[in-house]
């Protein structure tokens, strides 16, 4: 193993989604950002976006706009739907936050599960899913049957097979878990949840836009997922959600709002659910935060999943290759899994003083993340992480390592 910077200048040289990184607002070149799995990089075409939004749409075409704003959410959909998660048209929608999406879609599918008392997830789950389908829960006298999940592999087919039973309503999982990386079996845990009868819900929040999902191939019923990490679309940018065509009609959304209305603009006496996916909607959408989706979205099925999920595979291996050189030997652990094709896009790495290690590693312009108690997450996101950016970070976690008191 090559462990010279001169190697990493050498990979950058040569790949293929270099040019990518011009398409960012990029202030300072000498920051190593490891932080886009949490938010991702403001596009170049998104401040355009935005400010002619603005000025254009909004400031010109005043509420005459609505004509074509109404169709944002359902058209930035459709691309996310075809390039992204292989959904099919009109299944998935971008709208609300991935909190808020996926309460509609536990709640729906708990009211189609009627007589089924149990949801089933995982401990290591995201905090805003384990309260939300906690929440729904409490609400009506169900029970949540939690997954313990190995803590570097994630949730697997086997831990899923000694919860499952005849009761359960829903089992709602993460894709790739925020904290270690791991990818779960989609396809498999999918299948499985479905011969007990039970719904499956999948976040996608930390894979979409950085390893290739197949929602059609694995049959999944119901996703959720957010645009403001690998989608570079903007903090607090509106989520999207998905709904399996043939679940649609069978489907109640618990908010019956006017943007899920068969004709928002009768202005009718009654909620009567519009047909397809608009019927997941709820209120009026945030068209200036869609245009950044709609950017973010754009750049990432202009650069193609499969590219992108190969240089993201490349980054994690070979910031694995430098921890092995260079860390474990400071009694820093490998939080993810070693195996390429059961790894996301951000690589955790263990240590009692990760605390401390992360605020020195910001004061040397490395922007990790922290995850309480003992994980440094450094994230790669292909479209602009560097070979050089994983050098760099790997190199002053070693020497913030060596200046720890023994
Ligand atoms: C980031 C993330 C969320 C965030 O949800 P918001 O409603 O956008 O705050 C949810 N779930 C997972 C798995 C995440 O990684």
């Amino acid at each position: 193993m090559n462990t010279d910077r001169s190697y990493a200048e050498s990979r950058d040289s040569a790949d293929p989604l270099a040019r990518f990184r011009d398409e960012f607002f990029i202030s300072d070149d000498n920051l190593v950002y490891l932080n886009g799995n949490s938010l991702g990089r403001l596009p170049r075409r998104t401040s355009s976006a935005l400010a002619e939004f603005v000025t254009f749409e909004w400031g010109t075409r005043l509420s005459s706009g609505w004509e074509s704003w109404v169709e944002v959410a359902e058209r930035t959909g459709e691309v996310i739907a075809s390039s992204l998660v292989g959904a099919r048209a009109g299944e998935v929608i971008v709208s609300d936050s991935t909190s808020v999406n996926l309460y509609k879609l536990a709640s729906a599918a708990l009211d189609a599960r009627p007589g089924r008392s149990v949801i089933v997830t995982d401990t290591d789950n995201f905090p805003s899913d384990r309260y939300v389908l906690e929440g729904l829960a409490a609400a009506r006298g169900l029970g949540v049957r939690w997954l313990e999940p190995d803590p570097i592999e994630g949730p697997s087919e086997q831990d899923l097979s000694t919860t499952l039973a005849d009761d359960v309503a829903l089992v709602s999982l993460s894709h790739v878990n925020y904290r270690n990386g791991s990818i779960a079996d989609m396809a498999a845990i999918t299948r499985l949840a479905h011969s007990h009868g039970a719904l499956m819900l999948w976040d996608l929040c930390h894979s979409v836009g950085v390893v290739p999902i197949d929602l059609s191939g694995c049959e999944v019923d119901l996703a959720v997922g957010c645009t403001y990490k690998y989608l570079n679309a903007g903090p607090g940018a509106p989520a999207f959600l998905y709904v399996r065509e043939e679940l649609q009609e069978e489907l109640a959304q618990p908010i019956w709002g006017w943007f899920g209305q068969t004709d928002q603009f009768e202005f009718g006496p009654r909620y009567e659910p519009a047909k397809g996916i608009a019927r997941f909607l709820v209120g009026t959408p945030p068209l200036i935060a869609l245009a950044g989706v709609e950017e973010g979205v754009a750049l990432a099925a202009d650069a193609g999943i499969k590219e992108i999920r190969v240089k993201s595979t490349v980054l994690t291996e070979y910031a694995i290759a430098l921890f092995d050189e260079w860390l474990a030997s400071f009694g820093v652990g490998l939080g993810s899994p070693r195996e390429s094709s059961a790894r996301g896009s951000h690589v955790a790495l263990l240590h009692d003083d990760a605390a401390h290690l992360c605020e020195a590693l910001i004061k040397q312009k490395v922007i990790p993340d922290f995850r309480p108690p003992n994980i440094i997450r450094f994230g790669a996101s292909p479209l602009y992480t560097r070979f050089t950016d994983i050098w760099d970070g790997m190199d002053r976690l070693r020497a913030a390592l060596s200046a720890l008191p023994s």
